[in-house]
């Protein structure tokens, strides 16, 4: 198995560039992604994606598409056998329609607000248009198992070897993650936007990201500020995107303990432009699960 991280769509809300994380593994002669990016036909009409392109700053450029980029590695985006997703939110969902042969796993809930909106919120972030193709679904259930420590992890090992969906609720009503070996060893651990930034999980961590923002200690008093500010700003776009608030709190909640009591899962995030310790595809090869971590 080899693992691809792409960016497939960068978004520019107020205050901060962001970018939609997907993942691409090579599974024998598949291939799988976790989420989806925008789509070729959002990019083409942007309208597909509703009032929220505005609010989310999309820059949508044709060359960050899944199709694309798969393209450009000189795979064929005709093997895309299954896309897992995290959730359904437009920029998300938007790439299922680029690959219609292709499985679509996602939480029932999940699939149920899609299908069945429930206020505001939910009408502007699921788009019918990003459904219209009439994608081959498969719907989960929270399984009985846990992994890392998490509950209702369903079993993907038929998808690919070690992979889990694990639910994360709060962001959206189905929101999930998606936990798989990570080739650099230990479990991968995408979080989807159960966290819109690792700052969220890890307030102390010292790093600074593709953004050029500096994480971490602070140079000084102006910059504690700063840093302060900007945790600010990234709290208030999680809670305003959020659907139920108090689960999100307790899904992050248990996000950081994972991270205290398993270092060596590398957590990452939907559009977290810091990519914590990216993988190189070269050594992207994975032989076996790692099952010390299996609780
Ligand atoms: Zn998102």
């Amino acid at each position: 198995m080899r693992l691809h991280e792409l960016n497939c769509g960068t978004l520019r809300p107020p205050g901060g560039r962001l970018v939609c994380r997907v993942l691409l593994l090579e599974v024998g002669a598949r291939l799988v992604l976790v989420d989806a990016g925008f789509g070729r036909a959002d990019v083409t009409d942007p309208r597909r994606l509703g009032p929220m392109r505005w609010l989310l700053g999309a820059a949508l450029d044709p060359a960050e598409t899944a199709h694309a980029q798969i393209t450009e590695r000189g795979l064929d985006p005709s093997a895309v056998s299954d896309v897992v997703l995290t959730h359904g939110d437009l920029d998300h969902a938007g790439g299922i329609a680029d690959f219609p042969q292709a499985r679509v796993h996602l939480l029932a809930a999940e699939h149920a607000a899609i299908t069945g909106p429930r206020g505001h919120r939910e009408r502007l972030r699921y788009r019918s248009e990003h459904w219209a193709h009439d994608p081959r679904l498969v719907l989960h259930r929270p399984g009985r198992g846990t992994l890392l420590g998490l509950p209702g992890a369903v079993d993907l090992s038929d998808v690919a070897p070690g992979m889990h969906l694990v639910p994360l609720p709060g962001h959206t009503a189905g929101h999930a993650g998606v936990a798989l070996p990570d080739p650099t060893g230990g479990w991968l651990l995408h979080a989807g936007d159960a966290a819109h930034s690792a700052r969220t999980l890890s307030p102390t961590t010292v790093r600074s990201d593709s953004t050029g923002e500096s994480h971490g200690r602070a140079a000084g008093p102006f910059a504690s500020v700063a840093g302060l500010l900007r945790d600010a700003g990234i709290a208030a776009r999680q809670a305003v995107l959020a659907q139920d608030v108090p689960l999100l709190r307790s899904t992050q909640r248990r996000l950081l303990a994972l991270r205290s009591r398993e270092p060596s899962v590398r957590l990452t995030t939907s559009h977290d432009a810091a990519a914590e310790r990216p993988v190189d595809p070269a050594l992207g090869t994975v032989h076996a699960p790692p099952r010390r971590l299996m609780l």
